[in-house]
């Protein structure tokens, strides 16, 4: 999706609104392909006081796989990003501000930096998420397995001395 930005920054009061979907599903994130349906970008670039500001939401599903007990997983995440654009910097260095250097500016791959800054590299399928067993591989979320339950050797020693002092 392509904005033309010339007439924002020579109107202070201009805007310009977006909405658009991009198909990431060919975009692989942390080995794996999250995105199975299209992301959906909505949002406006406008000039307030001579400051050009960009600003957006995203929506998406996220499918993930369990981090502890590796089940599939669906999420939807939403995010929102705000920057704010400049057609010359300053000498000091502003993380805050974006240099625009095509005024025919293209919003989508902005997006997904933006996106895959903010996706989280841990989804847990729930917090209380009881994980695999680290002997047998059972997914404990359906139910105990049959292996011994091993003791901490620091608790075997507390055990020992308590035992000692009956
Ligand atoms: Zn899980
Ligand atoms: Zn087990």
């Amino acid at each position: 999706m392509f904005i033309e930005l010339e007439p924002i920054f020579n109107n202070v009061g201009e805007q310009k609104k977006f909405n658009f979907n991009i198909d990431l599903s060919d975009e692989e994130f942390d080995g794996i392909f999250p995105f199975k349906t299209p992301v959906m970008v909505a949002g406006v670039v406008k000039n307030s006081s001579g400051i050009v500001t960009l600003e957006y939401d995203v929506n998406l599903r996220y499918n993930g796989f369990c981090d502890r007990c590796a089940e599939e997983i669906e999420r939807e995440l939403s995010y929102s990003f705000e920057h704010t654009l400049v057609l010359s910097l300053n000498n000091e260095e502003n993380d805050d501000l974006m240099l625009i250097e095509d005024l025919h500016f293209e919003v989508d791959p902005l997006a997904i930096e933006d996106i895959f800054l903010s996706l989280p590299t841990k989804i847990l399928c729930s917090e209380t998420c009881a994980g695999l067993c680290t002997a047998c591989g059972k997914n404990l979320n359906h139910g105990r397995c049959d292996c011994e339950k091993e003791i901490d050797p620091r608790l075997a020693i507390l055990q020992q001395l308590l035992e000692n002092d009956e």
